[in-house]
C-alpha cells in the first residue's frame, strides 16, 4: 500500500458529475487510484509521497481517441501539403508501403512523447498497414516504455486499387492474414479490467479501403471478443460519392448495412453527416472522435460539434495522424476544438436573419469532451474524471508562466485561451511519466536524433 498526496495546487479542476473545482485543492491517491478529493485543508495532512502543486492547475488526463503514431515519420511533406484527403493518401501510400517495423517502433515512441508533454495520459491509435514484416507488436512495444494507457486499434486495408479501392494493392492484405492477426492481437494483448493499461480495437481504415465482407467481418469478430470497433466515416465529400457509387449508400447507411452501428463503435471526423445520420448514432449510441485541426487541414470541413453534444452523443477528441495536423499536442487540440467550434456557430449566426450573437462553446465544455467525452468513446469507466475510485490519471501546468501572464481569474480557461506550451506533470496511474517538465520514460533528444534518420531514409528512399 502506497499513498500519494497532491496538495495546495491553485486549482483542481475534477471533471466529477456535479464538475466540482477546487481552489487550493487536494487528492489523496492510494496505489494508484484516486481516494479522495477537495480542498487541502479537509484531507490528510500526511501520506508516503506528498507533492506541492501551488501555482499549477491539476486536471484529469487528456484523452486521445484517434491518431495514426507513425505519420510522424512523414510531416509536412511537400507534395503532399496543399491536397485534399483523396490526392494527400495517395501522395503518401507509397512512402508509407517502405515503413519497416523499427519505424513503427520509432514513431509511436515520438507521437506519444509529444502526447505526455501535451497532457495526454491514455492514447488511441489506428494503425493500419503493416508493410515489410510490422505488426501491431512493434507499437505496443514502443507505447509501453513511455507508459501512457494504450488503445491499440489493429488496422486493415483490403480493397485495393485493382478491386476499385484508393490504395495501391501494394499496401493492402489478404482478409485471411487480416482476421488471423485480429485473433492472435486479441488473444495476446486485450484487457479489459479496470485499470487496464492495454486495449485492442478492431478497425477497417475506411470505407474506400476495405471490403463490405472484412467490415461485416471485423463487427462479428469483435463482438465475439468483446472489443470496441474503429473507422474513418463520413470525412470528406469524396468519400460520400465513393459510397454512393461503390455500394449504394451515404457513409452512415453504409454502416448501418454491414452491422457497424452500436455503442461498441466510434467513428473518426463524422463531418459530412445529415440530421438523419447524428439521430443513428443517438439511435445506436456510437461515439465520435473529433479531430478539429485535421479537418481544417485538409478542408474536409466542419464537424457538427453543437448538434453531437444536443444529441447526447459521446464525443472525444482526437489530433490524428501527424500527417494531417502535423502535431500530436493534445492542449493545443483542446484549443483548436474550442476555436473551430465558435467560428462555426459565427458563421451559422451570420447566416440566419437576425442571428446576431449565437451561443458560444466554452472553455470547460471542451475540456469535457478531451476528458470524460474520450472516455465514454473508448468505452472506460474509470478514467476521464478526478474522483474516488477511479484512476489517479491526471495532469498539472505551472501558471507562473510568460505565456499565462495576467490571466488569474480563470486559470483552467487560461490552459487553452492562451498559448498552452507542454505541461510539468503527467501521472498514469499514480505515476509520474511527466516529472517537473521532463520526460522521465525516454530521452528525447535521442529520440529525436533517431527518428529524423529513419524518417529521411524513409522519405529519400
Ligand atoms: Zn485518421
Amino acid at each position: 500500500m502506497s499513498t500519494l498526496l497532491i496538495k495546495n495546487a491553485l486549482l483542481l479542476a475534477t471533471m466529477d458529475e456535479e464538475r466540482h473545482e477546487y481552489s487550493d485543492g487536494a487528492m489523496l491517491i492510494r496505489d494508484g487510484y484516486i481516494e479522495k478529493t477537495g480542498f487541502t485543508k479537509d484531507l490528510p495532512e500526511t501520506a508516503d509521497e506528498i507533492l506541492d502543486l501551488s501555482g499549477h492547475v491539476v486536471l484529469p488526463g487528456l484523452i486521445n481517441t484517434h491518431h495514426h503514431f507513425y505519420q510522424t515519420l512523414t510531416r509536412v511533406i511537400p507534395g503532399a501539403q496543399n491536397s485534399n484527403l483523396f490526392n494527400w493518401l495517395k501522395t503518401l501510400y507509397p512512402i508509407w508501403g517502405r515503413m519497416t517495423a523499427e519505424d513503427v517502433y520509432i514513431s509511436t515512441q515520438t507521437a506519444m512523447a509529444e502526447l505526455a508533454l501535451s497532457g495526454c495520459t491514455t492514447a488511441s491509435d489506428h494503425l493500419y498497414l503493416f508493410p515489410n514484416g510490422s505488426r501491431l507488436d512493434d507499437e505496443i512495444a514502443g507505447a509501453r516504455q513511455i507508459g501512457l494507457r494504450f488503445h491499440a486499434s489493429r488496422g486493415s486495408m483490403s480493397l485495393g486499387e485493382s478491386k476499385g479501392g484508393l490504395p495501391p494493392d501494394s499496401v493492402v492484405d489478404s482478409e485471411e492474414n487480416i482476421l488471423a492477426d485480429c485473433i492472435r492481437v486479441i488473444e495476446k494483448y486485450h484487457d479489459p479490467a479496470s485499470g487496464s493499461m492495454l486495449q485492442i480495437v478492431l478497425a477497417p481504415c475506411s470505407p474506400f479501403s476495405v471490403s463490405t465482407e472484412l467490415m461485416r467481418d471485423s463487427a462479428k469478430l469483435a463482438r465475439k471478443y468483446g472489443v470496441h470497433l474503429h473507422t474513418h466515416l463520413a470525412e470528406t465529400e469524396d468519400e460520400e460519392e465513393f459510397c454512393l457509387q461503390k455500394f449504394g449508400y451515404k457513409p452512415v447507411d453504409y454502416m448501418e448495412s454491414v452491422d457497424w452501428l452500436g455503442p461498441d463503435v466510434w467513428f473518426a471526423h463524422s463531418v459530412h453527416v445529415r440530421l438523419e445520420d447524428i439521430r443513428k448514432y443517438q439511435h445506436y449510441g456510437c461515439g465520435v472522435a473529433h479531430c478539429p485541426s485535421s479537418n481544417m487541414r485538409l478542408g474536409s470541413g466542419f464537424a457538427p460539434l453543437t448538434e453531437y453534444l444536443r444529441e447526447g452523443i459521446p464525443v472525444g477528441l482526437g489530433v490524428d495522424g501527424s500527417a494531417s495536423n502535423d502535431s500530436s499536442h493534445m492542449l493545443g487540440e483542446v484549443r483548436q476544438a474550442l476555436l473551430m467550434a465558435r467560428l462555426r456557430a459565427g458563421l451559422q449566426g451570420a447566416s440566419l436573419s437576425g442571428e446576431k450573437s449565437p451561443k458560444l462553446i466554452t472553455s470547460r465544455e471542451v475540456f469535457e469532451i478531451a476528458t470524460r467525452g474520450g472516455a465514454a468513446v473508448l468505452g472506460r469507466k474509470d478514467i476521464g474524471s478526478l474522483e474516488k475510485g477511479k484512476c489517479a490519471d491526471f495532469i498539472a501546468v505551472n501558471m507562473n508562466k510568460l505565456q499565462f501572464t495576467g490571466s488569474f481569474q480563470d486559470p483552467l480557461s487560461a490552459l487553452i485561451f492562451c498559448n498552452p506550451g507542454w505541461v510539468d506533470y503527467n501521472f498514469v496511474q499514480g505515476k509520474p511519466v511527466v516529472f517537473r517538465g521532463e520526460l522521465l520514460t525516454v530521452n528525447v533528444p535521442d529520440l529525436v536524433k533517431k527518428h529524423n534518420k529513419a524518417a529521411s531514409r524513409l522519405v529519400q528512399q
